[in-house]
């Protein structure tokens, strides 16, 4: 039986990792809708290198260019908002939500309230909306397979034995190109400096966040989320070889691991197996003679202050996370045009949750929700901006 997959933010570095990977099973996988932002020459090259059965691009003015590029293909397409949402909500046995940011929100919920079983790389759904989304999940029985890499190392070590034995969940940052850096080097840094990731090739928006920490920050909210576990049964270890992925701490003082080379593939390559393994062809295999020594160290929550902004946002609860999840897209597109230092990033982060802390207290309780504190945040921290430049 072939299995068909939706891939939401085709385009993007999961969406291409998933693509190939779908390319080395094409006897197991057919492609449903590929979804994009902006570009209508990749979205549409990759329709057509994937057959996919429609495409459908979120920025509506993109429509004619995408129509063009798909113009004897017989790929049915679409631009806007309604377009996406009804990529989403396309049959599919596999829906990959791998859009970056807030924007992946609506597209990802739509798959889930279908009961669609869900690949999920857009952590921020789980940021901004974890509670609505784990309840929907639930009531409309969808399965969350979690795509980012520490989660699905969890999610093996784990290997549905039951959260109640679990000590701490631990998961991995390789520690960013910074983790050496003193604090006035880290001051000055340079958005190409910042994407510089020293293990892992992604998107430019979680590059910054895996320079800050604040990445981190976001997937212990999201293993929060994921596996119903308490903040406080949650862990952060600096581990710059990126090899083990997530750790389980069991009662008993026994610790269960997942290793594999930093290759977004293997995590991939899980979720579409749904509990099966697919080879991946061009895999780089685990050598741990070569490796050498894998080490360990504890973050510096002084230099990468994110970590520890996240942390309270998780601890806190409610809005909080969705308040700084929107404050740190602003500061992390401000800081990649070269409108905040780095520093500013978390500045800019910091204000917007002090401010907001008395603002919104209750967790979002839908998407609409989420998405309505998003904008509100957004547009004051767009605001703050200008007197960031001066301070931050
Ligand atoms: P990316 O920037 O490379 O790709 C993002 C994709 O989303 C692109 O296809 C883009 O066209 C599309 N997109 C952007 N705005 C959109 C919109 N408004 N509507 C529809 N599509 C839109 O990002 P990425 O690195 O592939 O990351 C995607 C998600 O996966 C993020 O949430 C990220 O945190 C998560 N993730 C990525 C990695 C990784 O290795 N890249 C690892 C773990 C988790
Ligand atoms: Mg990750």
């Amino acid at each position: 039986m072939t299995l068909t997959v939706t891939i939401l933010g085709a385009t993007g570095s999961i969406g291409r990792s998933t693509v190939d990977l779908l390319a080395q099973h094409a006897d197991r996988f057919r492609v449903g809708a590929v979804v994009g932002g902006r570009d209508a020459a990749a979205l549409a090259r990759v329709a057509r290198e994937t057959g996919a059965a429609f495409a459908a691009l979120a920025d509506g003015e993109a429509g004619p260019a995408l129509a063009e590029a798909l113009s004897g293909s017989g790929i049915p397409c679409g631009a806007g908002e309604s377009a996406v949402l009804e990529a989403a909500a396309r049959d599919a046995d596999i829906v990959v939500a791998a859009i970056s940011g807030a924007a992946g929100l609506r597209p990802t919920h739509a798959a889930l309230r279908l009961g669609r079983t869900v690949a999920l790389a857009n952590k921020e759904s789980l940021v901004c909306a974890g509670d609505a989304f784990m309840r929907d999940a639930k009531r409309c029985g969808a399965r969350i397979l979690p795509m980012d890499s520490e989660h699905d190392a969890l999610a093996q070590a784990l290997a549905g034995r039951s959260i109640d034995d679990v000590t701490t969940m631990m998961i991995t940052a390789s520690g960013g190109p910074f983790r050496t850096w003193p604090a006035e080097r880290i001051a000055a840094a340079s958005a190409t400096e910042a994407a510089a990731h020293p293990t892992w090739s992604m998107g430019m928006k979680i590059n910054i966040d895996s320079a800050s920490l604040m990445n981190k920050g976001l997937e212990l909210i999201e293993a929060h989320h994921l596996f119903a576990i308490e903040p406080a049964r949650l862990g952060v270890i600096v581990h710059p070889q990126s090899i083990v992925h997530g750790m389980i701490y069991w009662c008993d003082g026994a610790v269960s691991a997942e290793l594999a080379m930093p290759d977004m593939r293997v995590p991939i390559s899980h979720c579409l197996g749904l509990g099966d393994r697919l080879t991946i062809a061009r895999g780089r295999p685990l050598d741990l003679v070569a490796a050498g020594s894998l080490t360990f160290e504890a973050a510096d929550e002084a230099r990468f202050p994110c970590l520890a902004l996240a942390r309270a946002a998780l601890s806190e609860g409610g809005a909080a996370p969705t308040v700084m999840n929107a404050a740190n897209e602003i500061a992390v597109a401000a800081f990649i045009r070269g409108a905040l230092t780095f520093y500013g990033i978390a500045a800019l982060v910091e204000r917007a949750c002090t401010h907001f802390a008395g603002v919104h207290r209750v967790a979002p309780e839908d998407v609409d929700a989420a998405l309505a504190i998003d904008a509100e945040v957004r547009a004051w921290s767009a605001a703050a901006l200008p007197r960031m430049r001066a301070t931050g």
